[in-house]
């Protein structure tokens, strides 16, 4: 784990915004709501900065958010962040590779890609099965459109961010 990145801090930040007040507790009511890039020079809940890989985690159980830094996420949250921003890295750098699960499941979730297509991509791409010009060619236009989707989401979270240090809706 990278120096600066203070544990009772990131916990005393977000037990503020759970409903439990033990840590083991609170975690689970968290999931990964969104992730973006950040180029500006912005601090995590932990003290560390500057964070550019932002992952909005919302709570379940009262809706609260927070914008903090991938590193914390996955190592004192343990949710899937870490795996997102490498197999987007991944895709960016090499088109035909394959996005995983996790990133196809938030993206679906954010509206980027439908569930079916979700579905689909997940069933011809994990068996590893010869695929035909049209799975092939299905699979690269997702894979774009998670890009630039992502590129615009990110755009639009990092400008509210310095708006008003807040997420539009
Ligand atoms: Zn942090």
């Amino acid at each position: 784990m990278g120096a600066g990145h203070n544990f009772q801090k990131f916990v005393t930040a977000i037990l503020d915004l759970s409903n439990s007040k033990e840590w083991l507790e609170a975690k689970p009511e968290w999931e990964l709501h969104a992730v973006y890039h950040d180029a500006s020079l912005r601090a995590c809940e932990c003290g560390h900065e500057p964070i550019n890989q932002i992952c909005i985690i919302k709570n379940r159980d009262n809706g609260n958010e927070a914008e903090v830094g991938n590193v914390c996420v996955h190592n004192f949250m343990q949710l899937a962040s870490r795996r997102i921003f490498a197999v987007l890295k991944r895709v960016r750098a090499e088109i035909t590779k394959s996005l995983n699960p996790r990133s196809l499941e938030l993206f679906a979730r954010r509206g980027a890609i439908s569930e079916s297509e979700m579905a689909e991509y997940l069933a011809y791409w994990q068996k590893r099965s010869n695929m035909t010009d049209e799975q092939r060619s299905q699979k690269l236009e997702i894979n774009r459109r998670v890009l630039e989707f992502w590129d615009q989401e990110s755009a639009r979270l990092a400008a509210a961010f310095r708006t008003n240090g807040l997420k539009p809706r």
